[in-house]
């Protein structure tokens, strides 16, 4: 028997119209390329996002069609981020720090009919431009005059009103590839439900939690697994906005001068501005929370946040295939009594699944993935299903090797999940080390090895090995004070957590450790390099 409610498609027109009604007053700011402040309110916004839909409409896009930005955080970035899909074209915001190479692949595979392009990033736009065919091209903010049309000239020949008519929720409305850490970057089709669906999910209070009174700064790129869902959910929740724009900021005074809450961003990032937010650390009193994933945070690191700085340190895992949040690291009632130590090994793990996510731990027979159980220890792959979780890539036909054949996702992660239902991230299933047959953590060793206090950032590779198969490998950044010949003492302090054949035989100590172009370690660039440079063996 059918039930008697509406049926009413889950759009994200509706996330729109409901800032605007509601809280048409609050606000967007962005850090232009001159450093200023550009301000306007969500009412603003939404004038200009009926414009854009009809600019968009008479340059011929009809809905189905691809639509790309090559663009940093800004507000005509966020105005393509509604006026795109509710339109029910798809948009696809590209990667900035890709080669041209690749970003001319991704355009060629996506058949982008349209680019928005822009200002600062023109100059290098122009290296793939010729390589992705005859595409319209549209600039905003400073790009030079060669271009198909003006941003702002097209809003103002077109009239500020539009009616949305999206009525299949299951209707694509946007493309995002993955950052291509362990491979080729791999397309993910949202749909109008699940980016809806993921929006409620991570709105609510024990996930990232944002309310009205928030002041969000997602410095995830909007190009990075869709900003982690912070445009659509910040502003459902009617929290105010801003965004970082392309260029480097002070992040003490964005913060300070903006009042900002809740910010958003890989582990490196909040390594890096530590320092200069522990000395400003009255200035930023109005933050209350990180949200930080795409990949490992240290415990240290989170227990400085806490501890030093009163900002509350939200761990999150999830990938471009799941909109992209699956779980999310918060204490329990249970943990309030527990030490500070405990706290915090709690909450470096990756947390518990999202309300709307199942996840399974498993490990694979020769006919089907058998079950492995909840206890904190055993490790297996993470699969995951969920209403926001992709069921086969963008032009790709699904294999085994990325979806079961019962309908779940194979992550690729090692994990453990203890019972209760902290999942905690081992390790990529392609980066475990594997030395005389035995595996080796190599986010363990990296975040055992963060914990010495002169080292500010690590990585730990698998390099080939004659006799063992694979043996690991550090390369360690070290404060600027430290001496150079730590290993020892590195190696003493890993001794007392990990078998003996866990330790790194060597240590290398760099300036700076490559990172990918969503800012997480670059293993694979990293390996070229220390091959290149003979520092292997
Ligand atoms: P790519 O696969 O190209 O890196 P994604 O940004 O979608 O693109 O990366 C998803 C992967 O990032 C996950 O499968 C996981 O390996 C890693 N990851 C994400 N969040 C975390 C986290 N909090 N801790 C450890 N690893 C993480």
């Amino acid at each position: 028997m059918n039930g008697l409610m509406m049926s009413y498609p889950l759009a994200l027109a509706q996330i729109l119209d409901h800032a605007y009604r509601i809280h048409g007053d609050k606000r967007v700011q962005t850090v232009l390329p001159n450093g200023k402040m550009h301000g306007y309110t969500y009412a603003a916004l939404y004038e200009r996002v009926k414009r854009l839909a009809n600019a968009i409409t008479k340059l011929g896009i009809q809905r189905g069609d691809r639509v790309a930005t090559y663009a940093a955080n800004t507000y005509q970035h966020l105005e393509l981020y509604y006026a795109i899909p509710c339109i029910g074209a798809v948009l696809h915001p590209l990667n900035v720090r890709l080669s041209a190479a690749q970003l001319a692949q991704i355009v060629h595979e996506a058949e982008d009919k349209l680019i928005f392009v822009d200002g600062v990033f023109a100059e290098q736009f122009e290296e793939f431009r010729n390589e992705v065919g005859c595409k319209r091209i549209v600039g905003f903010n400073l790009m030079p005059t060669d271009t198909d049309a003006s941003y702002e000239q097209l809003l103002r020949e077109v009239e500020p009103t539009y009616t949305w008519n999206i009525q299949d929720e299951n209707w694509a409305m946007g493309l995002c590839y993955t950052s291509g850490t362990q491979g080729e970057p791999r397309g993910v089709l949202y749909t109008h439900r699940s980016m809806f669906l993921h929006t409620l999910a991570v709105n609510q209070a024990d996930v990232f939690g944002l309310t009205e009174a928030d002041v969000v700064l997602p410095l995830v790129p909007m190009f990075h697994a869709m900003a982690w869902g912070l445009p659509y959910a910040a502003m459902f929740a009617g929290a105010d906005m801003v965004l970082p724009g392309s260029k480097p900021t002070c992040l003490t005074n964005l913060i300070a001068e903006n009042g900002i809450t809740v910010a958003a961003g890989v582990p490196t990032v909040w390594a890096k501005v530590y320092p200069e937010l522990w000395k400003r650390r009255r200035d930023i009193s109005s933050l209350r929370r990180l949200i930080v994933g795409g990949e490992a945070m240290s415990p240290t690191l989170i227990e400085a946040y806490e501890k030093d700085l009163g900002v509350e340190v939200c761990h999150a895992w999830g990938m471009t295939e799941m909109s992209p949040t699956g779980t999310f690291s918060k204490l329990r009632r249970a943990h309030q009594n527990l030490s500070d130590a405990k706290k915090w090994r709690i909450k470096a793990k990756q947390g518990r699944p999202v309300p709307g996510v199942e996840l399974r731990l498993t490990t694979e027979t020769s006919t089907a993935f058998t079950e492995l159980p909840w206890d904190g220890e055993t490790i297996g792959e993470v699969q995951v299903r969920s209403p926001w979780t992709a069921s086969r890539y963008y032009k790709s036909e699904s294999t085994t090797e990325q979806f079961t054949t019962d309908g779940w996702l194979r992550t690729g992660d090692l994990a453990t999940i203890d019972a209760e239902g902290y999942m905690q991230i081992v390790d990529r299933a392609k980066a475990l080390i594997r030395s005389g047959g035995e595996s080796i953590s190599s986010i363990a060793l990296e975040t055992a090895l963060l914990k010495h206090p002169q080292v500010l950032e690590v990585a730990v590779v698998g390099v080939p090995d004659e006799k063992w198969g694979e043996r690991p490998f550090a390369v360690v950044v070290l404060a600027e004070q430290a001496h150079k010949n730590i290993s020892d003492a590195l190696k003493q302090q890993l001794a007392a957590e990990f078998p003996k054949f866990w330790i790194p035989d060597q240590f290398v100590f760099v300036d700076e450790i490559p990172k990918t172009s969503v800012g997480k370690s670059d293993k694979r660039s990293l390996l070229a390099q220390l091959v290149s440079q003979n520092l292997l063996g």
